[in-house]
């Protein structure tokens, strides 16, 4: 019978990502990811990094470069106990500048190349699999390939696909929530999926040979840079400015606030515990008090500008303090 997989993407999903990551040293595992990976593997799935290395193409970093940097990421992984299966990257992109790696190729998300050739090699049930990460490429190209998807949100995550794209089966805040959510589903294998729609774009059979140049050998290079495609992409439906009357404005700011509340408590909940977190957390929730005081306020007949002022004035500074806690406990 054919194994079941966890695809996973590997920036902003396992590792930190700085930017073009190029050198071993940069390795940063996401807090919780290793226990997260050692959950899943107990759960019996095979564990494969896909990801876009178009730093490869553009010269920034050598495939040797980025063999090391996997072979640190699996070291990092292997001291607290998890272990990958395999790694694949994609080195190619149309706006390179080594020549042997500026094409199109359907390995390179949203293209599911890289998770077909898996499929094909490792004997993996792509309709038993997930595919994980934190861009809708990663959903489109899982999706594509006929696995289940997760996006991992952060704050800076688009609320929507563009058109065309695919919608997540289920959201994370981060890798420890996405176990939660595949251990779920698969207690209840009729659990419902969650806003799916389909990509209008039918998956293509991939045209490289996969294996070789696709996933990782010793001779790698370094990269980061995953994007979202841009060619085809339609304009994301947002309401004109016309369309949206006052009314629908703070219901949607609302919405939106409380959305980020919802995130910042999964956050919370699935995150590692923290002190400076958690008085970020407090002091978020008091800011989203004086807001809603100020909107409150304003929207009052009588309105008191100078107490809306002050209301906002205690925002602003709260919210730095939050910032400057944030930020304290990403440098630790
Ligand atoms: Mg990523």
């Amino acid at each position: 019978m054919p194994d079941r997989a966890v695809f996973l993407d590997r920036d902003d999903t396992l590792i930190e990502d700085p930017g073009y990551l190029n050198d071993p040293s940069q390795v940063r595992l996401l807090d919780g990811v290793p226990e997260a990976l050692a959950e899943l593997k107990a759960l019996g799935y095979k564990l494969i990094v896909v990801s876009n290395q178009s730093a490869v193409a553009r010269g920034i970093v050598t495939e040797k470069v980025l063999g090391k940097i996997h072979e640190r990421l699996e070291q990092l992984l292997s001291e607290r106990g998890a272990f990958l299966d395999r790694i694949y990257y994609c080195p190619y992109h149309t706006d390179g500048v080594i020549p042997k790696y500026t094409r199109d190729s359907d390995l390179r998300k949203p293209n599911p190349g890289m998770l077909l050739a898996a499929a094909e090699q490792m004997d993996i049930d792509l309709s038993r699999s997930w595919c994980v990460g934190n861009g809708y490429c990663d959903v489109e190209a899982g999706s594509r390939a006929g696995c289940k998807t997760i996006l991992i949100t952060h704050s800076s995550t688009p609320g929507r696909p563009q058109a065309g794209q695919a919608s997540p089966d289920y959201t994370a805040v981060n890798l420890k929530e996405a176990v939660n959510i595949v251990k779920r589903h698969g207690r209840s294998p009729r659990a419902e999926s969650v806003q799916t729609q389909s990509p209008d774009v039918s998956p293509d059979e991939p045209n490289a040979p996969p294996g070789k140049d696709n996933y990782q050998e010793p001779e790698g290079v370094s990269g980061v840079a995953e994007q979202l495609p841009s060619s085809g992409a339609a304009e994301p439906q947002t309401p004109t400015q016309e369309d949206v009357v006052p009314g629908d404005r703070t219901e949607q700011l609302l919405g939106g606030i409380l959305e980020e509340l919802r995130r910042m408590r999964r956050a919370d909940m699935f995150g590692e515990f923290s002190v400076l977190r958690l008085m970020a957390g407090i002091i978020q929730i008091v800011v989203l008090f004086c807001l809603l005081a100020t909107v409150w306020v304003l929207m009052n007949p009588d309105r008191q500008v100078n107490s809306a002022m002050i209301g906002l004035g205690f925002a602003v500074v709260l919210q730095l303090m939050a910032l400057t806690f944030y930020m304290m406990e990403g440098r630790r």
